[in-house]
């Protein structure tokens, strides 16, 4: 598998954390430092080796900065700064790919939405044999009951079109994966990354840990329901070609539709005359293949589209520059060549090909 290699100057495997904690984060000045300081008691108590893998996602306001400094001052952080805003997803898998923990790595939102505070179930789930341990929301507090309807809908469709792959409910991407789990899904470098679907794919022995999702500590948050729409979408059209058949016995359905009309049409002709009525009729029947036929080649682009993405081949995301934890520093844009020097150290998420 070719996924970049984080650890260029390190020492023997014993010199690596056992755990790492990868943390996207897209404009989260307010909340990192206090992130921070929840994280550090939560992570000590668990008596193994960490880190915590800070994801700059091209933030706009002071969140490299402040990364920078904890770095600074905690050598157990490393930060790994994209060259601009790139997604949570593809944030995320950055993340993942320059995660040194041997033997697991906890994935959690910066925003304090994920309570660290579960972190230590996930290890105790991990320690009792399973692979991967998600943790499943109990309640949605400070969320509408539009989104909950519309979270709840998702997961009902996908849970029925979804076939073998079966998403948990309630599942955001809060989880903790061992080190062999992490190593299947880091081979999956397809750019459109449906992150709950992905985890679902790779399969191994997982289990679901309960808790209470907090409202976001500070700032705000950036979905909102054209977002999510489209993640949904991005979910549908990553995990099944459903859509597709559906288009198929649409058109079938519509096209049989059509000969009993017509054949309905010429019997009353033969027996009654032809008394010229039925405009409106046809106008109706015009337009509803009209957008029949458009809805279905507005599905068959949402795919064309995906795989046009995928086969450009493209890295899913640029470095800028990464410091592992350990305080060991690299900067990839003080070459000149920038692209050269990136493709020398690895540190581009090229794809697995
Ligand atoms: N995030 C990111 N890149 C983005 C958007 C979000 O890295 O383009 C991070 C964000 O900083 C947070 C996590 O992804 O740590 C979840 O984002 P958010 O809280 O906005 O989503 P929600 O909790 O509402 O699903
Ligand atoms: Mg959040």
């Amino acid at each position: 598998m070719n996924r970049p290699s984080p650890l260029p100057v390190r020492g023997p495997r014993e010199a690596l954390p056992a755990i790492s904690v990868v943390v996207p984060a897209y404009n989260e000045q307010e909340v990192l430092p206090v992130f921070h300081a929840r994280m550090v008691p939560v992570m000590e108590a668990i008596g193994l080796p960490w880190e915590l893998v800070f994801v700059n996602d091209g933030s706009r306001d002071a969140t490299l900065d402040i990364m920078l400094g904890l770095q600074a001052a905690d050598p157990r952080i490393a930060v790994v700064n994209l060259s601009r805003n790139f997604g949570k997803e593809i944030a995320l898998t950055a993340g993942l790919d320059h995660a040194a923990g041997t033997e697991a790595v906890v994935v959690i939102d910066a925003d304090l939405q994920d309570p660290p505070e579960v972190i230590p179930e996930l290890v105790a789930a991990w320690r009792g044999g399973f692979d991967v341990a998600y943790a499943q929301r109990r309640v949605r507090e400070g969320e509408t009951w539009m989104k909950k309807a519309t979270a709840a809908g998702f997961y009902a469709f996908m849970q029925r079109i979804g076939g073998r792959v079966q998403l948990p409910p309630n599942t955001g991407d809060f989880r903790l994966m061992s080190r062999r789990a992490l190593d299947a899904l880091l081979t999956l470098r397809e750019q459109h990354r449906f992150m709950k679907g992905l985890f679902a794919w790779v399969g191994f022995p997982s289990v679901a840990v309960l808790y209470d999702r907090a409202p976001r500590a500070a700032g705000t948050t950036k979905w909102n329901y054209w977002k999510l729409w489209n993640l949904s979408l991005e979910g549908i059209t990553s995990f099944t070609v459903g859509p597709l058949k559906i288009a198929t016995y649409l058109g079938f359905g519509t096209a049989v539709f059509a000969a009993l009309f017509a054949f309905q049409l010429i019997v009353r002709t033969l027996l009654f005359g032809n008394p010229v009525a039925g405009y409106p009729s046809l106008l109706a029947v015009v337009l509803f293949f009209g957008g029949v036929q458009l809805m279905t080649l507005g599905i068959i682009g949402e795919y064309l589209g995906r795989v046009f993405n995928e086969t450009k081949g493209r890295p899913l995301y640029i470095v800028e520059r990464h410091l592992p934890s350990g305080g060991a520093y690299r900067q990839a844009s003080s070459a000149p060549t920038g692209v050269h020097r990136l493709a020398e150290s690895g540190t581009s998420g090229a794809s697995a090909a």
